[in-house]
């Protein structure tokens, strides 16, 4: 028999480690935009499971994929090849740069992936002098070892011990900087073609195209991290086709399963050739059920109108949040592309963006923050524009009540 078992957010505290603090509020289900918790309170969401869910909540499209594949075979490991990865590493080669694709869990492993290719590459073509990798610093490429010590956060690379080694960081948007790093023992630079979690941040056209040059330069690979960036968000399939820069080696995820964990790096054949039979690898990465829903999430979302509503909503969402700010004068900035948009917060609110987060939740509003003083929303890329209208209501009632104390 099974253990009838209360989950609630007390629970957390007894059985989960204490890495993560959770909203209190537990939803049970979701439909497109809108999701339902444990007391059937409805919510708008604006946060799509950061930057995740980008077809929103049981898309049909999703759900039939993943009943399909369900009632056909989840499983084999990378001992045999399956239809869905196939089927959708052809998709991915057909409509970017790459030629070829390596399949992983999640982000950070697709990033760790993309580094160790980049040292395979460097050390076999031009031997072991060759192993500094340039990143930036407010950057994010996710949680293992390799790549918390690349990304520019000490709260989140140290204390762990000893990291990885011959990893510097540059300023963001200051070429100069990298100038003053990059040399011939430069074997790559990693950065985000939008910085998401380091607080929003768009490169200039100077600082993307100019990081390329520095590159070829100096024989150093581009390594464009698309975890957050990729599969529509910005309006773009991907971020790099807007920046008219082309990166050497590109990782996504998040979107990329539209909810389904799965993430892949993508690169040319030339560079792929260093990942050589046994020198990398993954027990699940590009099982059939997860390529199944992302093949169909890639589908859904690499289509003019999808992608021309990306942009379309991004205009709402702004205008709209510009017209709160014109009223209650909150933000300094409202920034971003595509439907990753940060709302700065001016001196009079430094640090209290967990408030108009925890207020927007009030009242039944999903949102997220990039760093302390950033509202961040990231919400479903076909979000119905009545259901914007509607959490942007809800954001306003919570601004209304922080500014009014
Ligand atoms: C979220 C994110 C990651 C990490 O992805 P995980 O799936 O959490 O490992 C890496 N890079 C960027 C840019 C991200 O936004």
């Amino acid at each position: 028999m099974t253990e009838q078992i209360s989950a609630n957010r007390e629970l957390f505290d007894h059985v989960m480690v204490p890495n993560y603090s959770p909203s209190a509020v537990i939803p049970v289900r979701g439909q497109g935009s809108r999701v339902w918790d444990q007391n059937n309170n409805e919510l708008i969401d604006f946060a799509g499971g950061i930057a995740v869910s980008c077809l929103g909540h049981c898309h049909p499209n999703l759900v039939n994929a993943l009943k399909e594949q369900g009632e056909k075979i989840w499983h084999l490991s990378n001992v045999m090849t399956n239809e869905p990865a196939l089927r959708l590493a052809k998709k991915l080669v057909d409509h970017t740069f790459a030629e070829k694709v390596y399949f992983a869990n999640s982000g950070a492993e697709s990033n760790e992936a993309a580094l160790k290719l980049a040292r395979r590459w460097a050390l076999e073509n031009f031997g072991e002098h060759k192993s500094q990798i340039i990143a930036f610093k407010q950057g994010f490429h996710g949680r293992t070892f390799f790549t918390v010590t690349v990304g520019g956060q000490a709260a989140y690379s140290d204390g762990f011990g000893p990291k990885p080694g011959d990893v510097v960081h540059a300023e963001y948007n200051d070429l100069e900087s990298v100038k003053a790093l990059i040399s011939d023992n430069t074997c790559a630079v990693v950065m985000e073609p939008l910085q998401g979690e380091g607080g929003i941040v768009s490169p200039t056209d100077e600082f993307a195209t100019g990081v390329r040059e520095l590159c070829d330069q100096h024989n150093a690979l581009l390594i464009y991290d698309e975890v957050q960036t990729g599969v529509g968000r910005t309006g773009d399939l991907y971020a790099y086709m807007g920046l008219n820069v082309t990166p050497d080696i590109l990782t996504t995820a998040k979107a990329l399963g539209g909810g389904f964990p799965i993430g892949a790096m993508l690169t040319t054949t030339e560079i792929a050739k260093h990942l050589k039979i046994g020198t990398h690898g993954s027990t699940y990465g590009g099982n059939p059920l997860a390529c199944a829903v992302a093949e169909a999430a890639f589908d859904t979302v690499n289509d003019r109108a999808v992608l021309a509503g990306v942009k379309h909503r991004e205009q709402l969402l702004k205008s709209g949040l510009d017209k709160i700010n014109a009223k209650y004068q909150v933000f300094t900035q409202i920034r971003g592309k595509g439907l990753l948009i940060g709302a700065v917060l001016n001196d009079n609110y430094q640090g209290r963006a967990k408030e108009f987060l925890n207020a927007a939740m009030d009242e039944g509003l999903m949102s997220l923050v990039a760093g302390a003083s950033i509202i961040r929303f990231t919400p479903s890329l076909v979000i119905p524009e009545s259901d914007i209208a509607e959490g942007l209501a809800r954001f306003e009632r919570a601004v209304a009540k922080i500014v009014n104390g």
